[in-house]
C-alpha cells in the first residue's frame, strides 16, 4: 500500500514511512492511495473472529510490504491482550431496543484513544528497531492523546515524547496521568491557551524543516494515519457483532478532531454497510456549521465539560474534503492557504454533497448533554461520561429508520470527568482500580510560553538530536 498527501506535492510513502511521518512534508495528510475493499461474504465472515483476529483482517491491506500478518498479528496481541481491561476489548452495552454503547475506554487511560497508541507505540519500537537514530515524538492534547501517548511510549528505547497541553483545561484525572509518568524519556508541556493553539504550535514545528529534520520529529495526534487505521477496526467489529453486513448500522460519534469519525468513513469506504455517521459536536461546532451549511469557520473555542472536543480547527476535515472533493491536492493546498489567511471557507459543492451522503451531525448543548447522561443512568443504569454524553444525545435525537441501530461510541471511562458526571446523574464514578494511586503520585511538568520560539527552546534542550 502506498499513502499520498491531501496537498499533493509530497513524496508519496509506505506505511512503515508514513507512520514515522506523521504529518506530510507539504503540511498535508497522508491518505491510502485507494481504499482496499471487502467484499460482503468476507464481512460475514468475520462474525466468529476475536477483537485481535479482526484489526488482522482489516488492518493487513493497509500495511502490506511494511508487515507480514505473523508480526501484525504479534503486535495486536500484544497491544490489545493483557492491556484491556476487557476480553471483548471494544464489548457493545444495549441501552434500548435501538441505542447502544461501543465502550471504547476499557485501556489503561481510560479513553478510546488507547486502542490505537497502544498500537502506535508498539508500531514506532518495531520500526526504529535497529536504525541507529532518535525519534522525537512531539504531540498536542486536548486530555486524553497525551495521557494515551505517555502511556504506550514511557521508558521505550530510542524515543523521547514532549506532549504540549492547554494548562487548566484538562480534567485533574486527565493531568495526573500525564504528569505523574515519571520516565525519563516523557515531557510535559503546559502552555497559558487553548487546544488549538497547541495544535498549531506542533503543527509549525513540523513545518520547519530545520528543526523537524534535527529531531526526526514525527506525531502522535490522530494527524497520524496509523492510529485512525486501528480505529476503523472497531466499526467493524462492532458492526459486525449487531448483524453486519446484512443489516446497516447507524453510529454516532462525539467529535473534536474528526479522527474517530474519519474512521467511520474509511470503514464505510470499505464496504462495511454503515447507515449514517453523526458527527456529534458540543458548542464549539465548526464540523456542524460545515456538514449543515457548509460553512467552515474557526472562532473561538469555549471550554466545555466535554474537554476532548473543545477544538475550533479539525485536522482530519482535510482528510474527507480531500477524498471527497476528486482528491485534488492542489485545490486542498488553495482551500486550506485560504482557511489560513482568513479562518473561514466554504466548502465546495461536491465536498457538502459527497458529505451528506454519509454524514449528519449535531450540536449539543451542555442541557441537552446532561439530559442524555441522566437518562442512560436512570433508563439503563450507564454512567457514562460527557462526551459520550453527547455521542447519545445526538443519537437520541436523530432522524433514521427505527429499524437501524445507533452505536454511541463510549469514548472516555466516566471516571475521567467526576465532576460534570456527578453534576449531571448524582452519581460519583470511582477511578477504577487499574490507575492505581494516581492522586498520591508526584507530578512533573514545564509551564512554557505559547510562542514556537520558547518551545522550540525547551525542547531544543532536553531534546536528542537525530544522526
Ligand atoms: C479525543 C476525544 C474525542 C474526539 O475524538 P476525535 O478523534 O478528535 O474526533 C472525543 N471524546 C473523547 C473522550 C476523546 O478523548
Amino acid at each position: 500500500m502506498r499513502y499520498i498527501s491531501t496537498r499533493g506535492s509530497a513524496p508519496a510513502l509506505n506505511f512503515e514511512e508514513v507512520t514515522l511521518a506523521g504529518l506530510a512534508s507539504d503540511g498535508g495528510l497522508y491518505v491510502p492511495e485507494v481504499w482496499p475493499q471487502f467484499t460482503r461474504a468476507e464481512i460475514a465472515d468475520m462474525a466468529g473472529l476475536s477483537y485481535v483476529e479482526t484489526a488482522v483482517r482489516v488492518m493487513m491491506p493497509y500495511v502490506e510490504g511494511s508487515l507480514d500478518e505473523d508480526t501484525l498479528r504479534r503486535l495486536c496481541e500484544q497491544a490489545y491482550c493483557g492491556r484491556f481491561s476487557h476480553a471483548a476489548v471494544t464489548p457493545l452495552v444495549q441501552l434500548d431496543h435501538r441505542q447502544w454503547l461501543l465502550e471504547l475506554f476499557h485501556g489503561p487511560t481510560l479513553a478510546f484513544k488507547d486502542v490505537a497508541l497502544q498500537l502506535l507505540g508498539l508500531l514506532f519500537e518495531k520500526f526504529m528497531d535497529g536504525r541507529d537514530e532518535h525519534l522525537t515524538i512531539i504531540g498536542a492534547t486536548s486530555g486524553d492523546t497525551g495521557s494515551a501517548a505517555i502511556d504506550a511510549l514511557a521508558g521505550r528505547e530510542g524515543l523521547d515524547i514532549f506532549m504540549l497541553h492547554p494548562r487548566g483545561r484538562v480534567s485533574d484525572v486527565q493531568r495526573r496521568q500525564m504528569t505523574t509518568v515519571l520516565s525519563p524519556n516523557v515531557h510535559n508541556i503546559a502552555i497559558d491557551a487553548d487546544f488549538d493553539t497547541a495544535q498549531a504550535l506542533v503543527k509549525a514545528m513540523f513545518n520547519d524543516p530545520g528543526f523537524s529534520g534535527r529531531y526526526h520529529l514525527s506525531a502522535v495526534n490522530s494527524i497520524n494515519w496509523a492510529r485512525l487505521m486501528a480505529q476503523v477496526v472497531y466499526y467493524f467489529y462492532a458492526a459486525v457483532r449487531l448483524g453486519a453486513p446484512d443489516r446497516p448500522v447507524a453510529f454516532s460519534v462525539p467529535t473534536g478532531n474528526f479522527g474517530d469519525v474519519f474512521a467511520g468513513y474509511v470503514a464505510a469506504k470499505m464496504g462495511l454497510p454503515v447507515a449514517k455517521l453523526i458527527v456529534a459536536t458540543n458548542v464549539n461546532d465548526i464540523l456542524h456549521r460545515a456538514l449543515t451549511s457548509g460553512d467552515y469557520s474557526a472562532g473561538e473555542v469555549t471550554p466545555t465539560a466535554a474537554p476532548s472536543m473543545d477544538i475550533q480547527v479539525s485536522s482530519n476535515f482535510e482528510r474527507l474534503k480531500f477524498d471527497l472533493g476528486g482528491r485534488d491536492g492542489a485545490a486542498i493546498t488553495a482551500q486550506m492557504a485560504a482557511f489560513e489567511k482568513s479562518r473561514a471557507i466554504q466548502l465546495t459543492n461536491s465536498q457538502r454533497e459527497g458529505a451528506a451522503k454519509l454524514f449528519t451531525s449535531a450540536r449539543i448543548d451542555p442541557d441537552d448533554m446532561s439530559l442524555a447522561m441522566r437518562w442512560a443512568w436512570r433508563e439503563a443504569g450507564q454512567v457514562i461520561d460527557p462526551h459520550t454524553g453527547i455521542g447519545l444525545a445526538a443519537a437520541r435525537d436523530v432522524d433514521l429508520d427505527p429499524a437501524i441501530p445507533i452505536v454511541t461510541l463510549a469514548t472516555a471511562h466516566a471516571s475521567k470527568f467526576r465532576d460534570p458526571v456527578e453534576r449531571a446523574t448524582g452519581v460519583r464514578p470511582q477511578l477504577p482500580s487499574r490507575v492505581g494511586d494516581l492522586f498520591e503520585r508526584q507530578e512533573r511538568y514545564e509551564v512554557v510560553h505559547a510562542t514556537f520560539d520558547d518551545v522550540t527552546a525547551h525542547i531544543a534542550d532536553l531534546a536528542t538530536p537525530s544522526k
